[in-house]
């Protein structure tokens, strides 16, 4: 470890040391020539500690102390885009980096993997990351380097042969293993990994360890053996969902000294939770495609849940028959095509993902919008987890239930799967829970907190169905004492269907037999259907007056003490009233219900204005081609929550860009020009201004957004050249923009763009060929010319000697574009002549003119810009002479940067102008914004601060 240390003289003379830590790993990232690839400010720290010698000791917990809380926002700001930490990562983040074992229980969303992805950046070691599902490495090695974070992930599906020895020499940032390849990957490279450094050890998803969860890997029980090899590294164990046994058995198991358990809460509050009974059959399914139709029209993710596979291949068929973009995802399907629908539905191409629950855990995607379940889930913990995949991004987003009376008669088959009594107990009561959930009246999100064991304090969340519907409530003394007084009367061992039968009057052999038929409630229910009676029997047990208890798979219904209480008080001829909410079932009018909700998460514009709203989809499409051609997800390049802030700033600098919560320096750095490119010209189409001022309403502004056809990537074309013919032939992007994308690691050729183009026609792709005619200037005569050249060739097969035979102006990309066309069958007629041509050429021209126009009658502004040119020197310069040279300090990048390391909190705008009196205030706001957008300083709170 080499330790630089930075002195300031400050007006009193006492020293103030900021100490900079290099780590001996930055020597080797350094670049071939030997310069460190520093930022300035490490330059600057370097020359002071030439400049100034002395001895200094010193304690290395304090040297924490002063380094880390600013290095932590700093790497925040830098790599993830945020100025300010989420509750209790901040505080992870030291006790990891202090070495501590730590135990994270925190719902998803809620930003649990920042905490192992923040240490690696500051302790410039690599964190290793055990994670169960190698979708979900890949996924989230993508988008982590997106953010200009170097990760990998070492498992079966990794191509790159050099990524083990990459790994091996440090040069990740953070590694992803499966279970299996860390503990079976040889001690050496462990040692190896070591000497250059690992700073902690992530198990993700760890309630996998706990046979008491519901979602064991026998993988996982062997991780404690890296506790031998990796002395002195902590471990961190992160889960969405752990009850308190399953928290212990994750402490047990890694064998954690000690640890520091957060836990955070369950509560996620974007998330709309309802509910729905509806009847199975086609009707149901017809009106859930149109209510997905609707979400679609709002450009939101949607995952279905189905709890079989025949449903899944239903829903799935009758919604893309429907016209909407829907894959599905099940277990029955090869590993090849859960891959590709995973991939599809992760880049945006599915809008729809209809699955079983085999789709799930590796599922990273912060925007999905509505997560919908058709059937009753099998437990609370997996409808909680599954509903959890909806919305991590933040933004108000719903989770809906669809259930039929029959669903709850899987008990048994549920209960198949258990292999102890005990173990069966648990499945059923998780499936009770599951049910109770279902016919809850009062409010769902009480419920689903208060069964993970937190308590909310309300009686109303006033986001979920039963907290937003007002239902009427009616007095159902007189059946709520039918149905208690039966139940007790038969003893309190059944089901509920047997009182229910009594009430209706059965003479069933079990009732006979049983002289239930004598008793004095026998066919006073006959009025109401058994669905009514169950839907009332469900709603007592959920205000407490029945309990269910569970013995074996067998459920029991009986009165408990507060039932008991209400029927000593009733009288066969009076009852006292009991007022309790009516449910679409109990009111008996099942035809007003509407099957699916009208409600539509995400569909609300959060304040945004129609333009607003406009743009914010025209930045979508924007995003949806950088991400296409970066060969990444949308989500991974910018997420939802940050365009939206993007659209209602409108910036148009760099800095402003950078200011942006949320905006990362890999987003300014690698997209920022053309961001900006792209906002610029979109307002303007849109008659919004610029830099946040109030947005001007464009009453015509028109819908530019088109749908996407939808074309099946062909078998043999590569995703590369797919893509290029998507950006060409339906994003209408000319070839040479599509080269020149930015988001391309380098750019390609245009020829290769249109070869690409012309591959695809003959996969079957459409394409339109007058555009590409146009773009390439081809012609009859040259197509003709050609047709001789391969005629007096005599072959086709190399274009070299074709390409010989032709004048210069002839180039390869006619040559391939006609014999696609031959093989296509396509005739020479199609081929615009040299007239033709000429004709199109001089209306091109005209344009040109008139864009010539355009630019000219901006001239104008352009020269007023001129003579209020703000330019820091110039401005600087008249400053200077006015003042005369003062001793007032000036504001330089250096100076400043110098100066501002001493305030850890930052300094407001004022701050810096009273120091640097010697320049103005537009020199030091100019100054400031050029620091930002280049990630020297940041801006929090009105507060500048260093990176
Ligand atoms: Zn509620």
């Amino acid at each position: 470890m080499v330790v630089g240390f930075n002195i300031n003289f400050r007006e009193k003379k006492t020293f103030v040391a900021r100490i900079l830590i290099f780590k001996k790993k930055e020597k080797k990232r350094a670049s071939p020539n030997g310069a460190k690839t520093c930022k300035p400010r490490v330059f600057l720290a370097h020359r002071r500690v030439l400049e100034f010698s002395f001895s200094f000791q010193f304690d290395p917990h304090s040297i924490r102390s002063i380094v880390k809380p600013m290095k932590m926002e700093s790497t925040l700001k830098e790599y993830f885009g945020f100025s300010t930490f989420r509750p209790y990562q901040k505080e992870i983040i030291e006790k990891i980096l202090e070495g501590r074992d730590s135990l994270v229980v925190m719902a998803t969303g809620s930003g649990k993997s920042l905490c192992y992805q923040v240490p690696p950046l500051i302790a410039k070691k690599t964190a290793i990351v055990i994670s169960p599902l190698i979708s979900l490495m890949q996924d989230q090695v993508m988008a982590l380097k997106q953010r200009g974070i170097k990760a990998e992930h070492l498992s079966t599906a990794q191509t790159n042969s050099n990524a083990q020895r990459n790994a091996e020499n440090g040069e990740y940032d953070i590694l992803y293993m499966t279970p299996e390849k860390a503990c079976f990957v040889s001690n050496s490279f462990w040692s190896r990994l070591l000497n250059t450094g690992i700073c902690l050890v992530a198990v993700d998803e760890a309630h996998c360890i706990s046979e008491w969860g519901h979602d064991f890997r026998v993988e996982y029980k062997q991780l404690y053996k890296l506790r031998d090899v990796l002395l002195n590294v902590p471990f961190v164990g992160l889960t969405a969902t752990a009850t308190e046994k399953v928290r212990n058995d994750i402490i047990d198991s890694l064998r954690m000294k000690d640890p520091h358990v957060a836990i955070g809460s369950f509560d996620r509050k974007n998330l709309y939770y309802g509910v729905k009974s509806v009847n199975r059959g086609s009707s149901f399914v017809d009106e859930l495609v149109a209510q997905i139709s609707k979400y679609v029209a709002n450009a939101g993710s949607t995952i279905v849940y189905c709890t079989t596979i025949k449903d899944v291949q239903e829903i799935t068929k009758s919604l893309c028959e429907g016209g909407i973009k829907a894959g599905m995802y099940h277990g029955q399907m090869s590993n090849k095509a859960r891959e590709e629908s995973h991939r599809s539905f992760i880049r945006d191409e599915l809008q729809v993902m209809v699955a079983t629950i085999a789709f799930g855990m590796g599922i990273d995607k912060p925007d999905i919008r509505h997560v919908i379940h058709y059937g009753c889930p099998k437990s609370l913990e997996s409808y909680y987890q599954e509903s959890g995949r909806c919305g991590r991004d933040g933004i108000a987003s719903d989770c809906w239930l669809y259930f039929s009376r029959g669903d709850f008669g899987k008990a048994e088959f549920y209960c198949g799967e258990a292999s102890s009594a005990n173990q069966k107990k648990a499945i059923m009561d998780s499936f009770m829970a599951a049910q109770r959930y279902c016919m809850q009246t009062t409010c769902r999100r009480k419920l689903l907190l208060e069964y993970f064991g937190e308590t909310f304090a309300s009686n109303k969340c006033g986001n979920c169905d039963n907290c937003t519907n007002t239902k009427e409530e009616s007095d159902i003394s007189r059946e709520a004492f039918l149905l208690m007084g039966c139940i007790q009367s038969c003893g309190g061992y059944w089901g509920l269907n047997l009182p229910i039968d009594v009430l209706r009057g059965s003479r069933a052999k079990k009732i006979t037999e049983n002289q239930f038929d004598n008793l004095p409630y026998h066919g006073l229910g006959k009025d109401f259907s058994a669905n009514w009676w169950k839907t009332l029997g469900f709603q007592l047990i959920s205000f407490g007056y029945l309990v269910e208890t569970v013995k074996d798979t067998y459920r029991t219904v009986s009165v408990s003490q507060e039932g008991a209480k209400f029927l000593r008080s009733c009288r066969p001829d009076h009852q006292p009233p009991l007022l309790l909410p009516i449910t679409y079932e109990s009111d008996g009018n099942q035809d007003k219900k509407s099957t699916v909700s009208d409600n539509i998460a995400g569909s609300g514009h959060d304040g945004m204005s129609q333009a607003e709203a406009e743009l914010y989809k025209m930045l979508l499409e924007e995003r949806m081609k950088l991400a296409r051609s970066a060969g990444t997800a949308p989500y991974a390049i910018c997420g939802d929550l940050t365009l939206k802030k993007i659209v209602a700033t409108r910036p148009s600098t760099k800095a402003r860009l950078a200011n942006i919560d949320g905006v990362n320096q890999h987003l300014v750095t690698r997209y920022g020009d053309h961001l900006l490119q792209s906002i610029q010209q979109l307002s303007k189409q849109l008659d919004l201004s610029l830099d946040g001022a109030v947005a001007v309403e464009a009453s015509q502004a028109n819908n530019n957004c088109k749908a996407y056809t939808i074309t099946k990537q062909p078998k043999d074309l590569s995703p590369a050249k797919y893509g290029a013919w998507k950006m060409w032939q339906e994003d209408g992007l000319s070839a040479e923009k599509i080269a020149n994308f930015p988001g391309r690691s380098a750019p390609i050729k245009v020829n290769t763009v249109l070869g690409y183009v012309l591959d695809a026609a003959r996969e079957g792709c459409v394409v339109d060929w007058t555009r590409l005619f146009n773009e390439i200037g081809m012609t009859q005569e040259i197509a003709a010319n050609i047709q001789a050249a391969i005629l007096k060739v005599g072959s086709k097969d190399k274009l070299k000697p074709i390409k010989e035979e032709l004048p210069e102006e002839v180039d390869y990309t006619h040559i391939k574009a006609w014999l696609t066309m031959q093989d296509l069958g396509m005739s020479i007629d199609v081929i615009p002549s040299s007239n033709q041509h000429a004709e199109q050429h001089c209306n091109g021209t005209e344009e040109s003119e008139r864009a010539t126009v355009t630019h000219l009658s901006e001239e104008p502004c352009k020269t007023e810009a001129a003579l209020f040119d703000d330019s820091p020197r110039k401005r600087q310069k008249v400053e200077l002479s006015e003042q005369g040279s003062g001793p007032s300090p000036e504001i330089t990048e250096a100076s400043l940067l110098d100066w501002i390391q001493s305030f850890r909190n930052g300094v407001t705008l004022s701050d810096i102008l009273k120091h640097f009196n010697g320049s103005t205030e537009a020199t030091a706001i100019d100054l400031l914004s050029y620091m930002e957008s280049e990630f020297l300083i940041f801006k929090k709170n009105n507060l500048y601060k260093l990176m």
